[in-house]
């Protein structure tokens, strides 16, 4: 407190620390704060270092400890803040969405690298289940001449794909659609590229799930009956025979426990040049097909 009884930032950082580090750890909660204290108050983490004993609001206080509340509930960071980065751009996220992963980085990395290096003029891309949009927006931010199509069940994570692509400047054909229960929506539209990160976590992993995950991000984009834990990959691959043009290409995120099942899928479908890639954890979580 100063001498008018307002909270100084370094007395907000000490109380912040002494609510939080015993379930997150003194670092991680440190980086919450450096997050915090720019997206709510534009505060430099200099600038705390700088002046630490500058005070705040009453409602910034009140604010934080609202922040505080979430935190303690294990409600992800990028949730509250309402956004986080993905290929370096900017993307906001709700409780409709999951959080972009560094996994799905890799994969759009692997189509960019690709797809810039292809002589397709204009690839037309459909990214199938795309949540936050962050699959679909940054290859059409890193595509220009490609023509995108994004669809996802939930009109309330559409409406933040439609958000993100707003924001990053880009055009992407967002529809509804249920995948596995497609009527006309994607019609005779012929693609290069067909991209999904479904869900694919089986009900049976549930208990290796951390509790942030578990309880705030959407069990729609997530999880699989342990029964049939490709049922959207199968879809997928049915629709690919119908709507991928010849030479076309298939990139999955996968579960990293099936990717045996994934290649042979691909192969009963008649797929070729079926290729894995690890992801930075070391875990097979990546996989490239193409149609003959
Ligand atoms: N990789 C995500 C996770 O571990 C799962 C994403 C998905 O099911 N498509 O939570």
């Amino acid at each position: 407190m100063d001498d008018k009884g307002f909270m100084t930032l370094k007395a907000l950082q000490q109380y912040f620390h002494e609510q939080l580090d015993s379930i997150y750890g003194q670092n991680e909660v440190s980086s919450f704060f450096r997050l915090l204290i720019e997206y709510k108050l534009n505060i430099k983490p200099v600038e705390l270092a700088l002046a630490p004993n500058q005070t705040i609001s009453k409602t910034i206080q009140e604010q934080f400890d609202e922040v505080i509340k979430r935190l303690i509930r294990e409600e992800p960071i990028q949730y509250i803040i309402g956004e986080t980065e993905f290929i370096g751009l900017t993307f906001k996220v709700n409780k409709h969405t999951l959080i972009p992963r560094p996994e799905t980085e890799e994969l759009v990395q692997w189509m960019i690298d690709e797809i810039s290096n292809s002589s397709i003029q204009q690839p037309t891309i459909l990214d199938i289940g795309t949540g936050s949009g962050c699959i679909a927006v940054s290859l059409a931010k890193s595509l220009p001449d490609a023509k995108v199509y994004a669809i996802d069940i939930s009109k309330n994570a559409l409406y933040v794909a439609i958000e993100n692509a707003i924001l990053n400047n880009v055009e992407v054909n967002f529809i509804q659609a249920d995948i596995l229960n497609l009527k006309s929506e994607l019609e005779d539209l012929k693609y290069d590229y067909i991209v999904s990160n479904p869900p694919y976590v089986r009900e049976l992993e549930k208990a290796s799930i951390k509790n942030n995950v578990l309880r705030h991000e959407p069990h729609l984009a997530l999880f699989v009956q342990n029964e049939d834990p490709l049922q959207f990959y199968k879809t997928i691959c049915e629709l690919a025979v119908h709507n991928l043009k010849p030479k076309g290409r298939l990139f999955f995120e996968i579960n990293q426990y099936l990717e045996t099942e994934m290649t042979q899928l691909l192969r009963t479908y008649k797929f070729e040049s079926i290729a894995l890639r690890k992801d930075l954890f070391g875990n097979y979580r990546m996989l490239k097909a193409i149609k003959p």
